[in-house]
């Protein structure tokens, strides 16, 4: 099973301290949850995992199965199993949704070892299906008028599609109705096995009532700051986040 390690991470976006010393632990069949409120560094430690050229990394490590990810190139990264799901997918010009996953996988399972065209046109439609996403999208340049719901559902066509062995997903549920959500959490739910772990960013509890996390963490100011179950998060729902900053003396 993996394991993913992020240990003392500190980065910074254009000169300035985002993640401010972040540790968290992951390993193959547990979901955990990160929420916090908005501009806290959320979408900042998803871009610095996946290597996004715009955040630096001054401390710290992050390492699946004992490697060093921050030494890995950006598709190497995706190669050795990292997928993320980010909260504003970008467009692609030219290139079709089938040739991007088809290119992606590909590298995915190396040289020698390519999905035939066959095979990958019946996955893709299974997966498509499975999804409820019009067969259309497979020749869709990627994300070009896509709707916000169908970017998301895309996203998770991806991570169906690759297999890979942590997934993180940055606020996936945003802008999604509750039957694209529902659609989106059975697509992930059926993903939860020994050999996968997921890092879910969240701003609201929402999402966690169809994905049931195993371990609920507390962002603020670039690092966690409280980690409990999923009762964490309903106490969030309820009370908000004024409650930790006082246990903990947080002043912002
Ligand atoms: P969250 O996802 O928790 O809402 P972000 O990680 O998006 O928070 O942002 C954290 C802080 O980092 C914010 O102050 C934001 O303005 C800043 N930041 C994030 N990305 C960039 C960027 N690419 N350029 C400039 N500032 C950024
Ligand atoms: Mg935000
Ligand atoms: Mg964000």
């Amino acid at each position: 099973a993996p394991e993913f390690i992020i240990d003392g991470l500190k980065a910074t976006v254009e000169g300035k301290e985002i993640l401010k010393g972040l540790s968290l632990k992951i390993k193959g069949g547990e979901v955990h949850a990160v929420m916090g409120p908005n501009g806290t560094g959320k979408s900042t430690l998803a871009s610095t995992i996946m290597g996004h050229p715009k955040y630096e990394v001054t401390e710290g490590s992050v390492s699946l199965n004992g490697e060093d990810v921050l030494e890995m190139a950006v598709d190497e990264r995706a190669r050795a199993g990292l997928f993320l799901a980010m909260q504003y997918p970008s467009e692609i010009a030219g290139v079709t949704n089938a040739d991007f996953l088809r290119s992606a996988i590909n590298a995915r399972r190396g040289e020698g070892n390519e999905i035939s065209l066959i095979k990958f046109i019946r996955q893709m439609e299974a997966k498509m299906k499975e999804l409820e996403m019009n067969p259309e999208f497979m020749h869709r340049y990627l994300n070009e008028g896509f709707s916000g719901g169908e970017k998301k559902r895309n996203e998770i066509l991806q991570m169906l599609m690759l297999e890979p062995s942590i997934v993180i997903l940055d606020e996936i549920d945003s802008g999604l109705d509750i039957d694209a959500l529902r659609i989106v959490a059975t697509g992930v739910n059926a993903m939860r096995t020994e050999d996968r772990g997921f890092l879910i960013i969240t701003h609201y509890q929402r999402l966690l009532n169809y994905i049931k996390p195993d371990f609920v963490h507390v962002m603020m100011q670039g690092r966690i700051v409280k980690s409990g179950g999923p009762e964490l998060a309903e106490r969030l729902e309820n009370e908000g986040y004024d409650w930790i900053k006082e246990e903990l003396g947080i002043v912002d």
